[in-house]
Order: structure tokens, then C-alpha cells, then sequence
């Protein structure tokens, strides 16, 4: 099953909105692969955002991504990147559709809570950089044969 990479950013911590966005891909269907809380470092943000390094609000930006610990989560569902970026909303959480977490949740082009990979192939570069393969737990859910039809996952 497809996967990607998703941070609870601090802006999501901080505002005590991890149990609501959790819940929210938990009854969408989406499995849970892995889970942790880590802090990060200047050295993993200018991997993470290397196509951002050199705009003026990168320092600022690093600075947000390290003013608490994040939640770093590995999802799986059948088209899962692109599911969740839709699930996500555009960047500017003042932009984005009410009913996507950003359009729910912040008001913010920054603070927008969440992180989710935004291709297959960057899907699989950023698992592989925030977490070690035993750290991801490939179990089967009770409830897949009700999550899709038959053939479909
Ligand atoms: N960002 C920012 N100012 C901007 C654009 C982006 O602070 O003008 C931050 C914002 O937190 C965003 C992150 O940089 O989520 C990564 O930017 P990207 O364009 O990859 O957006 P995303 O994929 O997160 O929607
Ligand atoms: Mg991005």
C-alpha cells in the first residue's frame, strides 16, 4: 500500500489539535504505519525544506519547526499522497477550503500545523529520512476488508 510522510508541526502541538487531526485520519480509513514525537534540528530542516533554503523566510520557518517537538507519522491507504494532500489544504491556511485541516484548523501561511509529502517519489525520500525501516509497522487492520471493495487495496 502506498505511503507518506506527515509532521504534526509545533503549531499543532502547541494549539492541542493532535487528537482531533489524528482522529480525523483515523475515520477517514487511513492506517497508521508509524508514530513518533522527535525534535527537530536545523540539520533535518534544511534536508527537509532544501527547496526553500535560500527564500528570506527560511530562518523563520526553521525557527517554527523547532519551537517544540513535532509528530512524525507514516500513513497508508491506496493513493494515499494524494488523498492527504487534499485532506491537508493548500498552504495558506487562510486559503484553503473549510473541511481540509488547514482550512479548519489555522489562519496561518507558517503555523499551518502539518506537514504532508506532496509526490510518491518525495513520499518515500522523506519516510526514509525521518524514520528507520523497524520503525514502521506493516499490520494488517481489522477493518480493511470494510475499508475498500474487494481488488481495490
Ligand atoms: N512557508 C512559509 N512561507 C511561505 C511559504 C511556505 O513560511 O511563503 C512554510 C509553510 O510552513 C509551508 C512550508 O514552508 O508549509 C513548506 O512550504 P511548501 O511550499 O512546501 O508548502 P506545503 O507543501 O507545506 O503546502
Ligand atoms: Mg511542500
Amino acid at each position: 500500500m502506498e505511503q507518506t510522510l506527515v509532521l504534526l508541526k509545533p503549531s499543532c502541538i502547541q494549539r492541542c489539535l493532535v487528537g482531533q487531526v489524528i482522529t480525523r485520519i483515523q475515520q477517514r480509513g487511513i492506517i497508521i504505519s508509524a508514530l513518533k514525537m522527535m525534535q527537530l534540528d536545523e540539520k533535518i530542516l534544511r534536508e527537509h525544506y532544501a527547496h526553500l533554503v535560500d527564500k528570506p523566510f527560511f530562518p523563520s520557518l526553521a525557527a517554527s519547526m523547532m519551537a517544540s517537538p513535532v509528530i512524525a507519522m507514516v500513513l497508508s491507504g491506496v493513493d494515499i499522497v494524494e488523498v492527504f494532500r487534499k485532506m491537508t489544504g493548500v498552504t495558506n491556511g487562510r486559503k484553503a477550503e473549510p473541511g481540509t485541516l488547514r482550512g479548519d484548523f489555522c489562519m496561518s501561511g507558517q503555523a499551518n500545523i502539518i506537514h504532508a509529502s506532496d509526490s510518491v517519489e518525495n513520499a518515500k525520500i522523506e519516510i526514509a529520512r525521518f524514520f528507520r525501516p523497524e520503525e514502521i509497522f506493516d499490520y494488517a487492520p481489522a477493518t480493511l476488508q470494510f475499508l475498500y471493495g474487494d481488488g481495490e487495496a
